[in-house]
């Protein structure tokens, strides 16, 4: 992450993919008019469709109903794999919140849904609602280590911080520390209670020294590394204050080993496993600037085909951001949430080209900030920028990319053709058993044993204003939150079927109109 900070502006044209062009006027790869194509598979597809009974990847099933064939068709999974390419591909570095990656990626879904001739419906005439964001990073020629004797280490290429807490001052007794191999262990009796502690680990060890070091709870910890450090900006949150108890960071070994040795410790401390601790007291001087910034839901509109009817709309939704960087780690996020984010682009361009139209409107939303608290979804239902009462129904995708692998007996062989749907059946049904009509096409085998993730992804938040809304989630598996939830690892058929499956359900919920809400017990 450069130090100069990315504060997005009313967002501009940043085509990602290579095309020129701002995204309002789009260059369609197959040529300029995807309508006259569209009608021309009508036509074929039509004819096609009636005839023989449809074979899913999950089965025998019945035939897509044909005034919807033409969008049906361009869901694919070979798509899915293009696109989640690269969504979870090194150029969108994880797509963390505040951080560039989540831009770029949020710049990319927005040229698409141009390409696709969808409309904004953002803030004023744009694809982003901008949810107001703090980037908090170091003065880094403010910050520095004061030791015994007037010893002080600061300076840029010194000191790099990433973890921060509301305290500009931490004062701790200095503990110096060196692990060396996997499984890296502390001594039981080892109290590191508000210590500042300075340590050095091997690459097999780096990886788990910080949740060891946190269990002890220092006030701060420091990794002493060759390269210069650098710094990581904080992002903080409407009405949330950092809720970081200890800092971390990192100190160019040769002045680590310079406060070491000022303080006792034994030549070469760093090179072998060793605990060295102290009664001497450093400080650790933080000086933070904090800049206001904005991170954006992406948002498109089709609007329905009925006069009477296109005020009411359908939300369908993913969230697209995921953890992003964090020290020297990425994490790509390709099943959670870059399928469900191709899924919804999926859906999009397939309402898009379809020639036969929903009566009611369609949003279709990419939230930001749902890691750290589903914040996007809850910033817009609480500001949002089309009238509440006129939503009929919320569908939502979180991580359709993989099979659940909760290990044997539920392992991932078990279930392929298999997908959640959470709080489908919560307040009311209708929408619960249009989901099930619509799988006449699809296949899938339902489970319905996850109301313990309810409040876990986006739905909850348009729930709670009194929406119906359907979760369509693949469950847990190994890779969750992990480095290696990578795109190699993903199930394409099972987002190309989820998005048929919510292709279908969008539409005939559009054409079904309100889900009255029962009282819950
Ligand atoms: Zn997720």
């Amino acid at each position: 992450m450069k130090t100069d900070l990315f504060v997005p502006q009313a967002p501009t044209c940043v085509p990602v993919d290579g095309r020129g062009g701002c995204p309002r006027f789009p260059a369609d790869r197959r040529g300029r008019c995807p309508r006259l194509l569209g009608l021309l598979l009508l036509v074929c597809g039509s004819f096609a469709m009636t005839t023989r009974p449809a074979l899913s990847q999950y089965g025998e099933v019945e035939p897509p109903p044909a005034e919807l064939a033409v969008g049906f068709e361009t869901i694919t999974a070979q798509q899915a794999e293009a696109w989640l390419g690269l969504l979870a591909g090194p150029q969108f570095e994880g797509r963390g919140t505040g951080q560039v990656g989540y831009m770029k990626a949020a710049h990319w879904v927005a040229g698409k849904l141009a390409e696709f001739g969808l409309e904004p419906a953002g803030d004023g005439d744009t694809y982003f609602q901008m949810m107001p964001i703090t980037i908090r990073l170091p003065e880094i020629d403010a910050c520095r280590i004061l030791g015994p004797e007037d010893l002080v280490i600061e300076g840029p290429g010194v000191l790099g911080f990433e973890r921060y807490t509301d305290q500009g001052e931490i004062r701790g007794k200095a503990a110096f520390l060196s692990f060396i191999g996997p499984e890296p262990k502390l001594p039981e009796d080892l109290d590191l209670r508000e210590a500042i502690v300075f340590y050095a680990a091997d690459a097999a060890a780096a990886p788990s020294v910080p949740r060891l070091l946190a269990r002890l709870r220092p006030a701060a910890t420091m990794r002493l590394i060759d390269s210069p450090p650098i710094s990581s900006p904080q992002t903080l949150f409407p009405g949330r204050r950092s809720r970081s108890t200890s800092a971390s960071g990192t100190i160019l070994r040769t002045e680590g080993q310079r406060l070491a040795t000022a303080l006792g410790a034994p030549e070469g401390w760093d090179q072998e496993t060793k605990v060295f601790t102290t009664d001497a007291e450093v400080t650790l001087r933080l000086q933070l600037r904090e800049q206001p910034a904005g991170t954006p839901n992406v948002l498109g509109w089709l609007e329905g085909s009925d006069p009477e009817l296109k005020h009411e709309y359908i939300v369908i939704g993913a969230h697209l951001d995921h953890l992003g960087v964090s020290g020297d780690q990425l994490f790509p996020g390709a099943d959670d949430n870059g399928s469900g984010s191709v899924a919804v682009l999926s859906i999009a361009r397939a309402m898009a080209a379809n020639p036969i139209k929903p009566k009611r409107s369609v949003l279709f939303m990419w939230f930001t900030a749902e890691e750290v608290g589903l914040l996007g979804s809850r910033y817009y239902t609480d500001n949002p920028l089309k009238p509440l009462e006129n939503m009929t129904c919320m569908f939502n995708i979180d991580m359709v990319g993989r099979n659940e692998d909760q290990g044997p007996g539920d392992a991932d062989a078990d279930n392929e053709g298999h997908i959640h749907l959470v709080g489908s059946q919560r307040g009311e049904t209708a929408l619960h058993g249009l989901i099930l009509e619509a799988n006449k096409h699809i296949g899938f085998e339902f489970e319905l044993d996850m109301e313990s993730v309810w409040n876990r992804s986006d739905q909850v938040n348009f729930y709670n204003k009194g929406v119906p809304v359907a979760f369509m989630f693949g469950g847990f598996h190994p890779d969750y939150h992990q480095p290696s939830d990578k795109p190699e690892k993903i199930n394409y058929l099972k987002i190309q079927s989820g998005a048929l499956l919510y292709y279908l359900a969008v539409h005939a919920a559009a054409q079904h109109g309100r889900f009255p809400m029962k009282q819950e017990e």
